[in-house]
């Protein structure tokens, strides 16, 4: 295996990586997220550290938080949390969807230029971190609606992120919508000599539900992160089963992520009913009853995440 995986406190070798979800969120600061949904609210060190060390206890071994600079992330409880229950904690760089910045923001009005310079700063020095440093390992990129070219700025972002990407090696994570082509973001990466392998795309079981799509999407070599497990008002146990045994039999069981993607309503810390261990937990067995082999399971919770989240040598 290539590269190693820039966790917050520095690089790892991917066999060290273990058990990863690859998109979660385990601080979140109160901000435009909050105020759009209450949910989007993780701020309490000892809840959130709870929850971590759960995780580590029940056999987790790594998160992706993935929620990038200036609507939320908070690299000191990163950094101390990771230390504190020795659960490698991956976070990000790059931008989310618009709405959940304040006006004026940054990542919404800098030039291009500038975003390539921050987002290659936070991954190869660090994000603003006091007590630091806190390192992001990989570049998010949202898609809205409307995909990359629903308006200037995003286009600016998108084209920012595939140069930092480009230029560290880092892989990329793509936040998906419903009315958002996700092909559209594969072929705009491949084009900027960003290979699909280095690509991570979220949310699709949930945004379009359609395993002959996600087979094309992953017949590039792209990575898919099923990150609505448990969210039954998305999609019921039965359906992400059943989208999980298609894509398998159709030969990716090495490109499949699971994660749960979890809010303050999906943490048992802060009283929901399940935890960040509930694929470990609850779903692995739902998996094994389903056919789903021993080995497909490793591969899906730690073989390719150590792969898709590794930093690629760059030429
Ligand atoms: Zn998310």
């Amino acid at each position: 295996m290539t590269g190693t995986i820039r966790t917050v406190l520095g690089d790892i070798a991917p066999e060290a990586l273990g058990h990863a979800q690859c998109h979660e969120h385990i601080f979140l600061e109160k901000g435009p997220s909050f105020l759009l949904n209450p949910a989007l609210r993780m701020d309490d060190y000892a809840l959130s550290l709870a929850e971590l060390k759960a995780y580590k206890a029940a056999g987790g071994s790594a998160i992706v938080d993935a929620q990038p600079g200036e609507c939320g992330r908070m690299p000191e409880r990163l950094v101390r949390a990771s230390r504190e229950s020795s659960v490698y904690i991956i976070t990000v760089t790059g931008f989310h969807k618009s709405e959940f910045y304040t006006a004026g923001a940054f990542a919404l009005t800098a030039a291009e230029d500038a975003l390539v310079a921050r987002f290659i700063a936070e991954i190869e020095e660090g994000v603003p971190c006091k007590g630091g440093p806190c390192y992001a390992g990989a570049v998010k990129a949202a898609m809205d609606e409307g995909g990359i070219n629903r308006d200037s700025s995003y286009r600016r972002r998108f084209e920012a992120a595939a140069e930092a990407a480009r230029m560290t090696g880092a892989p990329v994570i793509i936040h998906t919508e419903k009315g958002a082509d996700a092909m559209e973001a594969l072929r705009f990466f491949m084009d900027r000599d960003i290979a699909a392998q280095r690509l991570i795309f979220c949310h699709l079981d949930r945004t379009r539900y359609d395993a002959a799509f996600h087979v094309e999407i992953l017949s590039a070599g792209a990575y898919l992160c099923y990150d609505s497990v448990n969210r039954l008002k998305y999609i019921s146990h039965a359906q992400e089963l059943a989208l999980i045994q298609a894509v398998i039999a159709k030969g990716y069981p090495a490109q499949l992520l699971l994660s749960l993607d979890t809010t303050n309503q999906r943490l048992r810390a802060y009283g929901a009913d399940m935890g960040l261990d509930y694929i470990l937990c609850e779903f692995k067995p739902m998996l094994l009853e389903n056919g789903i082999s021993e080995e497909e399971c490793a591969m899906m919770m730690t073989g390719n995440a150590a792969r898709a989240l590794s930093m690629r040598a760059v030429s």
